[in-house]
């Protein structure tokens, strides 16, 4: 089979992947269905607002906030929470000289014969010290590795402060930010302009002699080969045929040993064409909201339906219910979501003290003896540890 042609153009936001798999800058097919890290329309509206928000160094007003949510087509509470939290660390952070920034700063770079492309939410030259970069993130802190993406605006920006001819000096090192608004979280690196440099050039030279070898992992679930990439075919042949096999001896009235031990080795990959399933279903979701209902080859459509469901909240609640149950009654059917609970604490907290106030009412709870314990089992596969033994 030819090589494919040398891609021509990476983004920034595509290097977590290429960096970990440079088969993924190969695609010569155009899937319909791309795949990016999700923040999706909610990302987009956040943005918008949060370059107005530094560019007038102000929050902007609950009219605009939903006049963009409406315009986006967005949760306006999730939007209204998000812009908060930037607001918040943005005023917070007053060791930041935000005077001379630019918002939304678009920069490229050339990596050998490729070009790289990115925005940068914020970003400020500095010509005595660091250059500062500033990225906002609505996805959660545990859905993607963003360093590679940083990276590559950090070099991206130190080719340009070079040839900046407004000033003499120019900072040797590049600081880049991180802010995770639903985590409540931030990032942080420092790179050495010389670092970036080798880094860039190891990267581009990675790209561009690519050696036909596939990298599957975690981060295949956003590469836009997802579902053409030769590797990904050949595992899910392998486990669909694997499971055909497992199926077939299921009927047969015990298990036996080889069986069972087979089961175990495909359970991985079963769990990676799972993950696969789950890719398609979510791009399939966003495919239909963004183009309507899809007609299938044999008459029927793939469309979201809707329906509703009731929650009832404990505070407003609580009276009636009383009058209907007493406390064990009441107590049996109200739960508290400790994830939700936590969260609710630390954005209560004082900066720096979310984790001790988590921490103490954790401990006010358990002394309290409302929180309860239950087993849960969960299939899974673990290391298994060699014991040492005597000789
Ligand atoms: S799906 Fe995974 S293995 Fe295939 S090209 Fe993309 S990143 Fe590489």
């Amino acid at each position: 089979m030819p090589k494919p042609k040398t891609p021509q153009t990476i983004r920034c936001s595509f290097l977590p992947i290429a960096e970990k798999c440079q088969a993924a800058c190969y695609g010569e097919e155009d899937p319909q269905i791309h795949f990016t890290i999700p923040e999706g329309t909610v990302g987009t509206a956040l943005h918008e607002l949060a370059a107005l928000m530094t560019l007038t160094n102000r929050p902007p007003t609950t009219e605009i906030v939903q006049k963009t949510g409406t315009q986006y087509g967005v949760d306006l509470d999730d939007l209204t929470g998000l812009i908060v939290q930037a607001w918040q660390w943005w005023k917070s952070e007053s060791d930041i000289d935000t005077e001379g920034g630019h918002g939304e700063v678009h920069m490229n770079g050339k990596l050998g014969p490729l070009e790289l492309t990115g925005s940068t939410d914020w970003l400020k030259w500095d010509g005595e010290d660091t250059t500062l970069l500033l990225d906002w993130k609505t996805g959660f802190r545990t859905e993607v590795d963003v360093e590679a993406q940083m990276k590559g605006y950090a070099w991206a920006s130190a080719q340009a402060s070079r040839q900046r001819v407004d000033h003499d000096i120019f900072a040797q090192t590049v600081t880049a930010i991180v802010v995770w608004l639903r985590d409540q979280t931030t990032q942080t690196w420092k790179w050495e302009y010389e670092d970036l440099d080798a880094w860039a050039a190891a990267l581009g030279k990675q790209i561009v002699e690519w050696d036909s070898k596939y990298e599957v992992g975690d981060h295949c679930r956003y590469c836009p080969r997802l579902f053409t990439c030769p590797a990904q075919k050949a595992i899910v042949h392998a486990t669909v045929s694997s499971l055909r096999e497992t199926h077939d001896h299921m009927a047969l009235p015990e298990l036996t040993g080889q069986m069972v031990s087979h089961m175990a080795s495909v359970y991985a990959r079963m769990q990676h064409v799972e993950q696969l399933c789950k890719a398609f279903r979510d791009a399939a979701r966003r495919a239909v909201q963004q183009f309507g209902p899809i007609a299938t080859a044999d008459g029927r459509e793939l469309v979201l339906t809707t329906s509703e469901r009731e929650t009832i909240s404990a505070y407003d609640g609580w009276e009636i219910l009383g009058d209907y149950m007493d406390d064990d009654g009441l107590d049996a059917c109200m739960k508290v979501n400790k994830t939700k609970m936590l969260k609710e604490v630390a954005s209560r907290a004082n900066k720096g003290g979310k984790g001790k106030a988590q921490a103490k009412v954790m401990l006010e709870l358990r002394e309290a003896g409302a929180v309860k314990t239950t087993t849960v089992e969960t299939l899974r596969l673990r290391n298994v540890r060699k014991e040492l033994t005597d000789a």
